[in-house]
């Protein structure tokens, strides 16, 4: 069964070909490593894993390369404002090189709460100034620059591809100026390749280069970090629907402006996290980060079951009720699959295809993930099928998922020790026939919120909402 991916560039669903076969080439755009991730940017995060997942479950080879944005990203994305590293490191009074290694740090921290699969190669901008300045080196002999103001340019007037991935139209790049444009500009859609004359007198990250002192633009890693890791042509491009009309459009420009053939084959791009309220943003400064729903009692996961709930191609509003309501349904499911992993029948999977193509179809087409999981529930509440078979496909199909139900019990609740002291108390009373302490025990539980359940299997239990 193919895998079926729309592709920005078409604006189609299209059959995914692989530039080698049974391997797969994947670059995510990272984090701008100046504050901690919100979970707008982990829902594309979420998607991209999830995009993984997908092709390691159809046995592809998969090569995973994400950079680290720690230079060069400034507040605007036309290059206007300041650098976010330098925000920060002012924000924080450290250096920007501390806060860089410590919101690195956070995001990996997050990302393996939510069963992120980390990238084989993880690459940071400011590892790689040697091969960006190379890159541009390139697009200075071939005519696509020019130097004003002391900065080096990228001319796109003499790309001719400009802006195919936003469709954009000659009349929307001849637009007037955008607000805050850079006067050395040529044109407003041209963009920085090399700061050298900072407007920043505080930057502290600065290399030298053929044209002086300075740092580059932020587009500039992308293009030069995918070609050294995945090749000049390589698969699959992804990130926020955010980075197609300025990010993505002139990374394209850049690498095959350089190369003079094509450089990604798919391009896929996930739609925004909204807030009843409008947009959450990092500078917006009303964002919701995954710590802040564990503090109010969410499981990071919950968090993932609920992104899972939409198609990655249509925004999705976050709301505490919405959550709770994933967590409840996540919750459910792993009561289910708890009861059925202490099945002693045998599985016979010629009862079962029909699910295993099911599930294979709706992740293949263009990652239906909200099909994905009712099939899932169907086979939950299939009567026809024991206790091992569903366990089987469950674990299965977590392979996709990512909800790494095998290892979820401690996280069913996360007891704290007072709890957890309760519950071993209680199974000792249990264990004498102490039913008179066993019910006290099971009261003073209840107090603290966890409701403790008696089964054939042994005592259970569940956080009370
Ligand atoms: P940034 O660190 O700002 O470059 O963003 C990291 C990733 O998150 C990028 O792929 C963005 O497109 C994406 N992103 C930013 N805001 C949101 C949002 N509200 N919902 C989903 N993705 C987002
Ligand atoms: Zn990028």
């Amino acid at each position: 069964m193919p895998i079926q991916l729309f592709n920005t560039l078409t604006r189609k669903k299209e059959e995914f070909k692989p530039i080698k076969a049974g391997e797969v080439g994947i670059y995510t755009c990272g984090p701008t490593v100046y504050n901690y991730v919100h979970i707008g940017n982990l829902r594309t995060y979420i998607f991209e894993d999830i995009l993984k997942r997908v092709f390691l479950y159809n046995s592809f080879k998969v090569r995973h390369v994400m950079n680290i944005t720690d230079v060069g990203h400034l507040t605007g994305d036309a290059d206007s404002g300041i650098d976010k590293m330098l925000l920060a490191a002012q924000r924080e009074k450290k250096t920007a090189w501390d806060v860089a290694k410590f919101y690195t740090r956070e995001f990996f921290k997050d990302t393996g709460r939510l069963n992120i699969i980390k990238a084989d190669i993880v690459c940071k901008a400011t590892e790689h100034i040697k091969e960006m300045i190379e890159l541009i080196q390139r697009l200075e002999k071939k005519g696509l620059t020019y130097t004003a103001g002391g900065n080096v340019y990228y001319d796109i007037s003499k790309f001719t591809d400009y802006g195919k991935l936003a469709l954009l139209k000659p009349e929307d790049l001849k637009a007037g100026a955008r607000v805050g444009v850079d006067a050395n500009k040529k044109n407003p859609h041209d963009f920085v390749l090399w700061f050298t004359k900072s407007k920043f007198d505080e930057q502290e990250m600065k290399w030298e280069s053929p044209w002086g002192k300075g740092y580059p633009g932020w587009h500039i890693e992308c293009s030069a970090m995918s070609m050294k890791y995945l090749g000049e042509h390589f698969d699959i491009h992804c990130g926020g629907i955010d980075h197609i009309p300025v990010h993505h459009t002139n990374e394209i420009a850049q690498s095959e402006g350089a190369t003079g053939k094509k450089w990604v084959n798919y391009w896929l791009h996930g739609e925004f996290l909204v807030l009843e309220t409008g947009r959450m943003g990092k500078s917006l400064g009303n964002f919701i980060t995954i710590q802040k729903l564990i503090d109010q009692g969410f499981g990071p996961l919950d968090y993932r079951y609920f992104c899972l709930n939409a198609h990655y191609r249509k925004q999705l509003t976050f709301t505490v009720d919405a959550l709770e309501g994933a967590k409840n349904a996540f919750r459910r499911l792993k009561e289910r699959y708890f009861e059925f992993r202490k099945s002693r029948e045998k599985a016979d999977k010629a009862k079962f295809k029909k699910y295993e193509d099911e599930f294979l179809e709706a992740v293949n087409n263009d990652l239906n993930m909200p099909q994905a999981l009712a099939i899932l529930w169907q086979v939950v509440d299939d009567s026809n099928l024991n206790g091992a078979e569903k366990r089987f496909l469950m674990e299965k199909f977590d392979e996709v998922l990512g909800l790494n139900l095998k290892n979820s019990k401690e996280e069913v609740v996360a007891l704290s020790p007072e709890a957890r002291k309760l519950i071993e108390e209680r199974e000792k009373a249990r264990k004498a026939r102490d039913w008179k302490k066993s019910d006290e025990l099971r009261n003073r539980l209840k107090e603290i919120g966890i409701q403790v359940l008696d089964t054939p299997e042994g005592q259970k239990w569940v956080a009370e909402k």
